[in-house]
Formats: structure tokens, sequence, C-alpha cells
């Protein structure tokens, strides 16, 4: 099965009242249909506010489509309690977002450790996320900042402690919003790098948005949203 399955997604969200004051809609996302496999990175692009963040939320079950379906890994998502949604977006699925939102009283190591238990991780699970951590660290060039807090660390050092974290729980599915935004050009190549390897390294199904065309050819493929249709 796909890691990722979505069928016919429509998502409106509420948006005020009309002039008689019934309540309005907009559609962000327009009968969408997209398999995302392992192994697979995809590039999403597509103007502002054509609906690629709100793909990405429905397809990381933080929200709900108006209608269609969407599965992962062969389990339909819109079928689920939320007790079983919640272990997905924990285990299925690692998330990226544009800013790395890193807790600055931590270092690099413990941020990751963090994952593990917030997933449910005690004991000796705990002491094993410990070492998969530096492991971790390492495989996204971060050696020797494992004990760094965020402040000690370079705007591309913390994407990439972000994106370690993002693996922590060993997902299927990477889902990543713009994570080169606030980076320059030549770190913006060497994160879409690392994610692109990342992806054949774990046979991670990735979606990555991204603004920048110059970095649609470091994925497998590319889908591009207009008005919430994927072309
Ligand atoms: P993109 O990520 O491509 O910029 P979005 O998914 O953020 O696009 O937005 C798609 C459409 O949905 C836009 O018209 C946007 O204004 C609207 N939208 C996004 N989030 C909300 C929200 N929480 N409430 C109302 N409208 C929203
Ligand atoms: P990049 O974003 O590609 O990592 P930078 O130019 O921001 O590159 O950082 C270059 C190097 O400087 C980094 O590899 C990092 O080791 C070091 N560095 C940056 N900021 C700090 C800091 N606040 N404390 C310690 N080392 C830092």
């Amino acid at each position: 099965a796909a890691a990722l399955s979505a069928r016919d997604v429509s998502l409106e969200y509420p948006d005020g009242t009309d002039a008689q004051g019934r309540p309005r809609t907009v559609r962000a996302l327009d009968r969408v249909c997209l398999d995302l496999h392992r192994g697979d990175m995809t590039a999403l692009i597509g103007p502002s506010g054509s609906g690629k963040s709100s793909l990405l939320a429905v397809a990381a079950a933080l929200i709900k489509p108006t209608s269609g379906t969407v599965s992962v890994a062969g389990q339909e998502l819109t079928e689920l309690p939320e007790k079983e949604l919640a272990k997905i977006r924990r285990g299925h699925t690692g998330m990226v977002f544009q800013q790395p939102n890193l807790l600055a009283a931590l270092t690099s190591r413990e941020q990751l450790v963090l994952a593990a238990h917030v997933a449910g991780a005690r004991g000796k699970d705990l002491r094993a996320a410990r070492s998969r951590a530096d492991e971790l660290l390492e495989q996204v060039g971060l050696v020797d900042c494992g004990d760094r807090r965020p402040h000690q660390l370079s705007g591309g050092q913390r994407q990439r402690v972000n994106i370690a974290r993002a693996l922590m729980n060993d997902p299927q599915l990477l889902l990543v919003d713009e994570p080169t935004a606030a980076l320059d050009q030549e770190r913006s190549r060497s994160i879409m790098e690392l994610l692109a390897n990342l992806t054949h390294q774990f046979s991670l199904a990735s979606l990555v948005v991204t603004h920048d065309t110059e970095f649609v050819p470091l994925a497998d493929r590319c889908v591009r949203m207009e008005d919430g249709r994927l072309q």
C-alpha cells in the first residue's frame, strides 16, 4: 500500500458570513488525488494560497477533509477515532515546519529524546532513544552538536536538528513545509540534498513544499497545486 493515499480530497474552511448572514466557506482543496510511496521525495510547488499547507495538514491528520478519503499504510484516517489518529501523527508521520521550533532550554540530543518520550518511550526504550538521537545527529551532519542548545547553532544547523527530530520515531511519511524559507541559497541547497538523501536512506515517502523551483530536480517527482487543484 502507498504510505499515503489521498482520494478526491476537498477541504473548505469557514469564512465569515455573506450579506444575508449565511455562513461562507473558502475551498482550499478541490478533489485532490495523490499517492506517496516509500523511497520517493515529491516536491510540492504552487503559488501562495494554492492549498499546499492545507494538503500537508490533511496528510498529517491534523485536519479532517470536508470530503474524500486519506489513507496511510492502508488505513483510512477518516474512519479512525482520535486516539488512533494521535498514534499515527506521532509514529507514522514526521513533520518539519518552516521554523525549527526547538525548545531553547534543551540540547540537540534532548530535543530528539523528547520526541521519543512524547511518543511513549520509557526506561530502556528511552536509553535506546539516546543512542538513536546521536546516530541521527551524525546522519544530518551534526556530529559535535549533541550538547549544544539552539542559540549555539546556526540557522542551517537548527533546521538539521529539526529534521533529525522528525525522524526519531521512525516514520514512513515525512511532511516538510518550506524548510529553507529562512536560509540563503547555498544552505537551502544543502538542506534539500539532505532531505533527498534521507528519503532514500530511510525509504521515506516525503512530501516537500518549496517555492524554490531551482531545487525541484533534487526530488524524484514534482506536483503542482493551483487553486486547490493538483496538476
Ligand atoms: P499555501 O500553503 O499554498 O499558501 P494554504 O493551504 O495556506 O495555501 O491556503 C489555501 C487557501 O485556504 C487560501 O485561500 C487561504 O486563504 C485559505 N486558508 C488557509 N487556512 C485557512 C484558515 N485557517 N481559515 C480560512 N481560510 C484558510
Ligand atoms: P550553516 O547555517 O550552513 O550551518 P553558518 O554560517 O550559520 O552556517 O555557521 C557556520 C558555522 O559556525 C557552523 O557550522 C557552526 O558550527 C558555527 N556557529 C554558528 N553560529 C554559532 C553559535 N551561535 N555558536 C557556536 N557556533 C556557531
